[in-house]
């Protein structure tokens, strides 16, 4: 029989590796997690440029439209023109003379139309245009912040490839049995298997992990470290610090 305060250490030490990797693998995540936001504000900022060449492509073809029409409109007053001089009576002259100017008047009211697309076009290209620089500065910007965030992430993973062999070393020394069931319980207990039994003062202690009270005697056995203890209610297993 090994003696069971010996794997009890063993498995602390173990523990305390691969907290650590834990923490290094969080850490990544988070990275990770900045590296596509920052992508997303790219998208967006890219996003928003291609809204509003569509919306120029919008008001030109919009523009072209209104073009066309006056020229329709213009063909329509040169035929009213021609037949102008086949007229015969002052009255039908007359009314003649009213069409070709209610046409005129509608071409006065395109006219406008255009000017004040011609307007916005213009304001969509002059913030096309600065926007470009802006994106572009932008992009170069967070494109720096993303590879810093790579850096970051490969020089974690070199720390955590490093605990890792140190862990292999130290899990090859644990009692197979033991080592078996703290891998059950880390995998199930999102990564902590150890705790310590917390003292409370007037003999009252709790489990370090799930917080349920702990009884005397377990208290007790646990401190002569006879066998190796764990929380009837979390499962994980229990140790007193400095008594170990
Ligand atoms: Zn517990």
């Amino acid at each position: 029989m090994e003696d069971m305060k010996q794997i009890l250490l063993e498995l602390i030490e173990l523990q305390k590796v691969d907290i650590v990797i834990l923490n290094l693998e969080n850490e990544k995540q988070e990275l990770e997690t900045k590296i596509i936001e920052n992508q997303e504000k790219i998208k967006n900022i890219k996003l928003e440029f291609e809204n509003k060449k569509k919306k120029l492509d919008e008001t030109r073809k919009k523009r072209n439209m209104l073009e066309m029409e006056i020229k329709s409109k213009e063909q329509d007053i040169k035929k009213k023109e021609e037949q102008t001089s086949m007229i015969k009576t002052n009255e039908a002259y007359k009314v003649l003379q009213e069409e070709i100017g209610a046409i005129k008047k509608d071409i006065q009211i395109l006219e406008e139309k255009i000017i004040a697309i011609m307007e916005e076009e213009e304001e969509i290209n002059k913030w096309l245009k600065e926007q470009e620089k802006i994106m572009k500065q932008e992009e170069e910007k967070i494109n720096k912040i993303i590879s810093d965030y790579k850096q970051e992430i490969s020089e974690k993973n070199n720390l955590i490839n490093q605990e890792n062999v140190k862990r292999e070393e130290m899990a090859k020394k644990v009692n197979k049995n033991w080592y078996e069931r703290y891998e059950r319980i880390r995998k199930n207990k999102g990564g902590i298997a150890l705790v310590p039994i917390e003292m409370q003062g007037k003999g009252n202690a709790i489990c370090g992990g799930c917080k349920m009270t702990v009884r005397a005697q377990a208290v007790i056995d646990v401190k002569k470290c006879k066998e190796i203890m764990a929380c009837e209610n979390c499962a994980r297993i229990w140790y007193i610090e400095d008594n170990v």
